[in-house]
């Protein structure tokens, strides 16, 4: 039987999302940003200056729950520069959210606007919270909270929120609605992620995987690889996970692996993915119906052509980076690969598509949703996919470019590009 859940995640950390690694996210995010602001050829204020987050909101909402108490939540939104435009990022509902995270994946929604080439800074934002115990009337007042605790620093030209980890369409619809009530005219531009039928984009739904799927046609083609019949493995079944697996399976490759929290499923000779799909839950959990399960870990280590890590962070790690048996690795979760195992993957040859890059499909079509909105005149998902591919194919190529030219990997390539944006604008600005 499906189980609905009030909450569908739009993003792609569909298992646990653990504290472990967000402690280091922000001082890995630094390292990274200083070397590729000092490759690009800045001094080190730039770095000073895109080191933090320009601007971080703490607020705390009351909220009535359904028994008739009153709890208090702590949120974020974090702006971190906004040279090129207006701010932009998801809000994420987790248990787990903390300031130096909310900071951290704020500069990185930079670095995915700047490698997308989108007119936006970075910003995110985020609940401590457990949207999974919590009914739909509680969610519905703390998103509005939130809305009016952090108005101020908000709106259409300032800094436009989307989904992110368990968050969703609807909390959106209730975020624009508080918003427009506030300012007393219709706001669509306010957010993204929106249902259809109150400005949302065609197509916004599968973007994420839609431009991982573009990633991975771009990197067999350099591998020499066939996509047709390739081998594939995607560890996490949520969002991305699991409409990737549908593109995959469609495109003719063979998904071979596929895992939820719970462990993983994995079949030489193909899943049958249509029926993962009709199973799975909202959380994407699908390997509870089966009893030969194998772990997340051993998934990891299959033999495949492609290997995409698509659930929670630090998964490929210093301890069985030697042990992946991929040719192409590309990152669908947000760091699932540490520096260290970024090193040996390329130092082994295997090509690593980094998040930042391969993650740049839905902030992009949450891009197309905003400039729908601001023109009031929207598109087909026909249009949308091949905009979007356009976009991705580019970003694909520029840090591939990049990477070959400066002698660095893919990494390090994609912050160069995600950077320079910020930099330029910063520096033009007159602000370094
Ligand atoms: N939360 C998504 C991300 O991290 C989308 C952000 C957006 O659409 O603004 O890329």
């Amino acid at each position: 039987m499906k189980v609905e859940s009030p909450v569908k995640s739009d993003q792609i950390q569909e298992l646990d999302h653990k504290q472990s690694g967000t402690l280091n996210l922000l001082n890995s995010t630094q390292l990274i940003i200083k070397e590729a602001v000092r490759k690009l050829g800045y001094n080190n204020k730039m770095y000073e200056l895109l080191k933090e987050p320009i601007r971080t909101l703490m607020v705390r909402i009351p909220v009535r729950m359904d028994n008739g108490s009153i709890e208090i939540f702590t949120g974020y939104r974090s702006q971190h520069n906004d040279a090129v435009g207006p701010t932009k990022g998801g809000v994420r509902f987790h248990p787990e959210v903390n300031e130096e995270e909310v900071k951290a994946l704020s500069i990185w929604m930079s670095l995915k606007c700047g490698i997308a080439n989108l007119p936006y800074g970075g910003g995110k934002g985020g609940i401590i919270c457990d949207p999974r115990n919590m009914s739909l009337g509680e969610l519905e007042r703390l998103s509005r909270g939130y809305v009016r605790a952090i108005s101020q620093i908000v709106g259409p030209t300032k800094d436009i929120p989307a989904p992110d980890v368990y968050t969703n369409s609807q909390i959106m619809a209730w975020m624009m609605d508080e918003y427009s009530r506030l300012r007393e005219f219709d706001s669509p531009g306010f957010i993204t992620g929106k249902p259809i039928v109150l400005g949302g984009s065609q197509g916004r739904e599968t973007a994420t995987a839609r431009g991982v799927t573009i990633c991975i046609e771009e990197a067999v083609k350099k591998k020499g690889i066939k996509l047709q019949g390739a081998r594939i493995v995607i560890q996490g079944f949520g969002n991305a996970g699991s409409f990737l697996a549908k593109f995959m399976h469609e495109a003719g490759a063979k998904v071979i692996g596929i895992s939820d929290a719970h462990g993983a499923l994995y079949d030489p000779t193909g899943l049958d993915i249509d029926y993962l799909l009709d199973r799975r839950d909202s959380f994407g959990t699908v390997t509870n119906l089966f009893t030969n399960v194998m772990t997340n870990q051993e998934l990891l280590e299959q033999e495949c052509e492609i290997l995409v890590p698509a659930a929670i962070s630090n998964q490929i790690t210093l301890e069985n980076a030697d042990r992946i048996h991929a040719s192409i690795v590309v990152e669908a979760a947000n760091g699932p690969t540490t520096l260290e195992a970024t090193k040996i993957l390329d130092e082994r040859g295997i090509l690593l598509v980094p998040d930042i890059l391969a993650s740049a499909g839905g902030v992009t079509v949450s891009y197309f949703e905003w400039v729908q909105n601001n023109q009031g005149y929207y598109w087909s998902e026909e249009q949308v996919a091949e905009k979007l591919r356009k976009v991705m194919i580019n970003s694909f190529e520029t840090i591939y470019q990049m990477s070959q030219t400066h002698e660095v990997d893919m990494r390090l390539a994609a912050y160069m590009v995600g950077i320079r944006k910020s930099a330029e604008a910063s520096h033009f600005r007159g602000w370094v």
